[in-house]
């Protein structure tokens, strides 16, 4: 038997896929987070800050230049650079969601909602 996809959609902040779920069958419109944690934090300044910045790296460079997360935690960051690390892979899985970047590991397009170490984004090929 085959069933149709559940459908899915983006986290407003960590840009992780949702997938639908029966206690969300009356409310799936305005469901927005993945998690209490992303609901909690909501979307910040600073992530928005994180996206534009990541946003403009990758337009700057040239169309295989690929940008590391890092470095746009340190232009946004300054010396607290390191509590910015995860927003700003969030800001490039939320990127992602949109089809206007894609995460790489090794040079190979991965599936940001599984990407573990090491990541670097580029724009969509
Ligand atoms: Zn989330």
């Amino acid at each position: 038997m085959s069933r149709t996809p559940l459908p899915t959609k983006p986290c407003a902040r960590c840009g992780r896929t949702i997938t639908w779920r029966k206690a969300w069958q009356r409310d799936w419109d305005s469901v927005r987070w993945c998690s209490d944690n992303c609901r909690k934090h909501g979307l910040t300044q600073v992530d928005l800050q994180l996206q534009d910045t990541l946003e403009s790296l990758l337009a700057e460079g040239a169309d295989s230049a690929s940008v590391d997360p890092t470095e746009v935690a340190r232009a946004v960051g300054g010396a607290g650079w390191e509590k910015l690390l995860e927003p700003a892979r969030s800001a490039a899985r939320r990127l992602v969601a949109a089809g206007r970047a894609e995460i790489t590991q090794g040079g190979r397009v991965i599936d940001p909602d599984h990407a573990k170490g090491t990541i670097r984004v580029r724009r969509p090929r």
